[in-house]
């Protein structure tokens, strides 16, 4: 794991956080700069810097699958909710350890800015 990843220090454990879901594989928490009442990010444990490293479709399907699940526990599922994988410099990556942003408690515009 790259020393300096923050995301992989949350993914083992190294900086503590209360997760919203965890299993072996995936750790949900809050983002620390929320831009919506409910903003969760998703990530594997395992180091994948971009989206595009990401290639398991098992692993991809499974990271959607708890996406679906935090969307229920979070009570987003009626009203709806936004899912956004910013990948490199034109996406607005700025951590490069993948991650599912989970939007949710407002309505969002479209097209993003
Ligand atoms: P992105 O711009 O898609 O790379 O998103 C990175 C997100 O990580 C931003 O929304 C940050 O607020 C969030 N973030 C960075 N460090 C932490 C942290 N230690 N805990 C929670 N969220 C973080
Ligand atoms: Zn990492």
């Amino acid at each position: 794991m790259p020393e300096d990843c923050v995301f992989c220090k949350i993914g083992s454990g190294q900086i503590p956080v209360q997760p919203v879901y965890e299993d072996e594989e995936f750790v949900a928490f809050r983002d620390l700069n929320p831009q919506a009442p409910v903003h969760v990010l998703l990530i594997p444990r395992a180091h994948y810097p971009t989206l595009m490293d990401m290639q398991d479709p098992s692993l991809m399907g499974r990271a959607l699958q708890v996406v679906q699940q935090v969307a229920r526990d979070l009570g987003l599922e009626e009203e709806g909710f936004r899912v956004v994988v910013n990948c490199r410099d034109n996406g607005g990556q700025t951590v490069y350890h993948v991650h599912f942003h989970v939007l949710g408690g407002r309505f969002m515009q479209w097209p993003p800015g």
